[in-house]
């Protein structure tokens, strides 16, 4: 897969200096620092950001959403051990970036968004980067998407009360599930492991704030 960037010189040092700060947390995968040095934060963020786009820090976007912070992306995505061709579901499209990053890992993406205006405005803009290895959805992510299934990795990126079951069950075995629980407030990072057809091994992890996932398996 070849992305077609718009590479902008003028955001080249903010981009360097956010990745060094990266770098400098252990916790973080080497392998997905060094993806995101190769994606433009700035065109996935509302343009009237622009100048905060390489700030380690959620922003807002279309329809009173936000891009995840550049920290917990990372994060989240070093828990999947991603590997070249894995078939990854992402609940919560948002801006795409997080489905870039995925994508330029080597992953095969999924992604549903359940506002319909934000599916077409990032559904356009992943196409026009030529991100052909990401398929937009549109519906309600927690019940998954069994028509791909299993999957190699699934992650959702908005806040669930509890744990999605029929997501679990869109897992392969071995495989993991990696979601923030808890109210609408905070939640912790969830590192779920399925270990075969009807039992699953839990890991709870950090602290994150995200916007909440709406829908039959969330709020
Ligand atoms: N991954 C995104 C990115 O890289 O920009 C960040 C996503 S934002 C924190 C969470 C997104 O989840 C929002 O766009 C929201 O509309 C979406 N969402 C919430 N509940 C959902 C559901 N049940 N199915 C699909 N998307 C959902």
């Amino acid at each position: 897969m070849i992305a077609k960037f718009p590479y902008d010189n003028t955001f080249k040092f903010k981009r360097e200096q956010l990745i060094e700060k990266l770098l400098m947390r252990p916790e973080l995968d080497r392998k997905v620092i060094d993806a995101m040095s190769r994606i433009p934060r700035e065109i996935f963020v509302n343009q009237t950001f622009i100048n905060k786009a390489y700030e380690d820090s959620a922003l807002p976007i279309s329809c009173n959403q936000t891009i995840s912070q550049p920290y917990t992306v990372a994060y989240m995505t070093g828990l999947l051990n991603i590997r070249e061709g894995y078939r990854i579901l992402e609940i919560g499209t948002g801006s795409g970036y997080q489905a870039c990053l995925l994508a330029m890992l080597g992953a095969k993406v999924f992604t549903i968004e359940r506002i319909k205006e934000l599916y077409k405005e990032t559904s356009r803009l992943l196409t026009e980067l030529n991100l052909d290895h990401i398929h937009c959805l549109l519906g309600d992510g927690t019940k998954g998407y069994s028509p791909k299934a299993p999957y190699d990795g699934i992650i959702v990126t908005a806040g669930a009360p509890k744990v999605p079951m029929q997501l679990v069950k869109q897992l392969k075995i071995g495989r993991m599930l990696v979601l923030p629980i808890g109210d609408q407030k905070t939640q912790r990072m969830h590192k779920i492991k399925r270990i075969d057809e009807k039992n699953y091994e839990e890991e709870i992890l950090d602290n994150f704030k995200f916007v909440p996932l709406i829908g039959e398996d969330g709020w």
